[in-house]
């Protein structure tokens, strides 16, 4: 069946795969919705975008994209509240960060009526596939790549921007041990450490894989000049607890701007917690954790919304931090945004969009 609505054009599959999904036994990443979304960036023009039935893609050995990584990408969250309306969290916002990204990749701007339009439209049509049940949601994945059939090192003329879905579940994992790396970079000043551009992830597999072997399962990067300053951990931003308060590294341009960040600093505020956003430094939070100042360091993500952290590894010695109960910080932020995205509490922030 071939319909036209809003300027997407859309065919639908034959057979729904959703009974596939079992709400009770979700494994991140590896089953997706019926349908996807296409939009290709011709010599700089969008075409009339395609909501289509979910597979492959063909692609020319001579892709730019595959020779020197123009892509880049967003995750973000669908939730299903009582009513069964499908809700997202904050969706301008990764719209804007992937324009951002799209610009220090040198790859075209992508309308707001393709990201989001084509987001909801997908959405609506793959509503069933938002599973519900605590901790349940549909993760989202926009992302845009060249597709130039060029071997010379240029901006690609012509881009794909794509959406797929899949579902994913609750997040058991206990917190981490986590290494503090003074050897490798995640990023650099002047270089693409706020771009959520795919080179950035193959960039930390092996740092991590290293620090893996030591029995830690997550890094904590410091600065690329003295490695004496925190900046994120894995894919997440770092937040510490001292002395009652929210402390966490400034952005720059070599920190991604989480959403995640965002909002916890805002509902640490509403809540009426001091927030400090400026440099911290390794020796002040090894320091804090031996004396008992600092109480909580933890990640914060889309995909986990916080991640405590057991212990922090520095040179050799690991500082085990107390284990977090329910009247943690990081606790009582993870379930206020919990209750917010997934319309448990009432939204005052005009955070959540009903599809
Ligand atoms: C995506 C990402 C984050 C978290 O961003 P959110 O908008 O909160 O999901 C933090 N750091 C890095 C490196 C990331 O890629």
């Amino acid at each position: 069946m071939e319909t036209e609505t809003m300027n997407i054009k859309i065919r639908l599959t034959e057979e729904s795969r959703v009974n596939q999904l079992d709400p009770n036994n979700i494994v991140f990443g590896t089953l997706f919705t019926d349908h996807m979304f296409v939009a290709d960036c011709v010599n700089g023009v969008w075409q009339t975008p395609e909501i289509v039935p979910y597979g492959d893609i063909a692609y020319n050995p001579a892709f730019a994209t595959l020779h020197y990584g123009q892509s880049i990408f967003e995750g973000m969250k669908a939730f299903k509240n009582e009513e069964n309306d499908v809700l997202i969290f904050r969706p301008l916002e990764n719209f804007k960060r992937f324009n951002i990204s799209a610009e220090r990749m040198c790859m075209a701007q992508v309308p707001e009526e393709i990201f989001i339009g084509g987001l909801e439209e997908l959405l609506k049509i793959d509503a069933a596939w938002v599973p519900k049940g605590e901790d349940n949601s549909l993760y989202l994945r926009p992302f845009m790549f060249a597709t130039d059939v060029y071997l010379g090192v240029r901006p690609s003329l012509n881009y794909r921007f794509m959406i797929i879905m899949s579902p994913a579940g609750k997040y058991y994992a206990t917190p981490p041990k986590v290494k503090v790396e003074t050897e490798f970079i995640r990023a650099a000043p002047g270089g693409v450490g706020y771009a959520k551009c795919a080179g950035n992830y193959a960039a930390s597999l092996y740092p991590a894989k290293l620090a893996a072997e030591q029995g830690y399962t997550q890094l904590l990067w410091t600065d690329a000049i003295e490695h004496k300053y925190f900046e994120e951990s894995g894919t997440m931003n770092v937040m510490f607890v001292k002395d009652g308060k929210i402390i966490t590294p400034a952005v720059s341009t070599t920190i991604l701007k989480g959403i995640t960040r965002d909002t916890l600093l805002k509902l640490a505020q509403s809540m009426g917690i001091e927030i400090e956003e400026r440099r911290v430094s390794v020796a002040e939070i090894i320091e804090g954790i031996s004396i008992g100042s600092v109480t909580e360091v933890f990640g914060a993500g889309t995909a986990v919304v916080v991640s405590p952290f057991a212990a922090i590894g520095f040179e050799g010695t690991d500082y085990v931090l107390p284990e977090i109960t329910e009247n943690s910080l990081s606790t009582k932020l993870k379930n206020a945004l919990n209750d917010i995205r997934t319309g448990k509490v009432e939204d005052t922030f005009d955070w959540v969009w009903k599809v």
